[in-house]
């Protein structure tokens, strides 16, 4: 096995043989899969097997792998030159095609990746409101800035890792945490801290605990409590940005946060991130306003090629042929689990899927937390080996891009099946 090897020479030189942990499979107690290419809803392995890929990239490729007008376009952009530290007039395309798409912004800086995106919000809004503290969700991720590594969800859940070393005390001492969909203890965080709440950050729909909608009137109460106290509304919308809905999660649930972070989908596999807002807000960035924010390759020429060209792909039509594949997924589960007798909660938004192995309506983290691990990763080597690549984690959700078909997923309903009667 090539992947065998491949592992044993990066962990040598790389931390745990991955330059990202979730990559490392340790929660599914395997080692990795070393991948060479993608087409369309397949990747396939060094050793050259074939797999339908429900990771894609953790998020970014709705379009499936090396779809054929992005793969063109950089061909032509590279050519160009890779990056010239002066602004290039995709810049302003790619802006105004983010400002079109997403309802609350008006104005648009990009980075580099999801984290520059959710820390760089931050430092606006305490900058802007002059306050300190900021409200998070246990089990939600905003990448690894020390302010938003505190009860974090994603690879710190599937690892079980406790707030990170390294976090300064008195940085986490100004981080609030709650339970998602917690209204009530939002409330009394407000009463309590309310004048130096800076701001509220929220994934509104959570994807980093597995898959977690919002509850009923959750988001439009956090926008009416964050109106009450001053503070400003954050989505953290890198990971639901154009997979919950053509016009993001915030035009699919109809509530409009102040700030919005993007990142995954809107590089298209390439490194991107981007934070933007109100106006107003927006220009107390720098160089129109004095909140320092900068990036050598923030809006390179490539990253930004892959983002434009994938995001104008990107049609109402995509969501409904993401809603047809759900509905057929959703339903092929819920049969195939029943039928082994094995307990099973489906969270759906737009093209993200979450399956616990749990039979309590997962709201939260603390739910979440319950499902049965040990199945879970019994079942995930038997789907692996039948060539179905889901995200090698409880906490993690399984993404659909334009390129799956009704018949990738009768194929993968068939592993599950093979899988379940493989591990009972
Ligand atoms: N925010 C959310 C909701 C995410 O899911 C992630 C990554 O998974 C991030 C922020 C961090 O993004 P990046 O990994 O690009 O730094």
């Amino acid at each position: 096995m090539r992947s065998e090897q491949a592992f044993k020479e990066a962990v040598k030189v790389m931390p745990g043989g991955v330059n990202s942990p979730v990559r490392a499979f340790k929660s599914v107690d395997m080692d990795p899969i070393f991948m060479d290419h993608g087409k369309g809803s397949k990747i396939y392995d060094i050793d050259g097997n074939e797999y339908i890929d429900y990771v894609l990239s953790w998020g970014p490729l709705i379009l499936g792998h090396a779809d054929d007008k992005v793969t063109a376009e950089l061909a032509k952009a590279i050519q160009k030159g890779t990056s010239f530290g002066a602004p290039t007039e995709l810049e302003t395309k790619m802006a105004e095609l983010v400002i079109e798409r997403v309802p609350s912004i008006e104005m648009v800086r990009m980075v580099s990746s999801g984290t520059e995106a959710t820390l760089a919000a931050l430092r606006l809004a305490r900058g802007y409101t002059g306050r300190n503290k900021i409200l998070k969700f246990i089990g939600c991720y905003h990448g690894h800035s020390d302010s938003l590594l505190i009860k974090a969800g994603s690879g710190v859940a599937t690892l079980g890792l406790p707030d990170s070393p390294g976090v300064p005390k008195g940085t986490a001492e100004n981080t609030i945490t709650v339970h998602y969909n917690d209204l009530e203890a939002v409330k009394t965080a407000f009463e309590k801290f309310g004048d130096d709440i800076a701001c509220v950050i929220v994934e509104p729909v959570a994807g980093n605990m597995g898959v977690v909608p919002p509850g009923e009137g959750f988001l439009q109460g956090l926008r009416d409590i964050t109106n009450e106290y001053g503070s400003l509304l954050i989505f953290d919308e890198v990971m639901t940005g154009f997979r919950v809905g053509y016009n993001c999660a915030q035009g699919y649930f109809n509530v409009t946060p102040d700030l919005t972070c993007l990142g995954k989908v809107i590089g298209g596999g390439l490194p991107v991130g981007a934070f933007g807002g109100r106006k107003d807000i927006m220009e107390h960035i720098a160089p129109a306003g004095d909140i320092y924010q900068a990036g050598t390759l923030s809006g390179n020429p490539l990253a930004m090629t892959g983002g434009y060209y994938t995001l104008s792909q990107l049609t109402p039509d995509s969501y409904a042929h993401f809603n047809q594949l759900g509905d057929q997924l959703e339903a092929g589960l819920t049969e195939i689990f029943a039928k082994h007798g094995v307990p099973i909660t489906i969270n759906r938004a737009g093209s993200m899927i979450g399956y616990f192995l749990n039979e309590e309506k997962v709201t939260n983290f603390e739910v979440a937390s319950r499902s049965d691990l040990k199945l879970f990763a019994a079942m995930y080597k038997e789907m692996a080996a039948q060539g179905v690549f889901l995200p090698p984690s409880q906490f993690e959700g399984m993404f659909l891009s334009t390129q799956h078909t009704a018949e990738d997923i009768d194929k993968t309903l068939d592993a599950f099946d093979k899988a379940l009667s493989a591990v009972k």
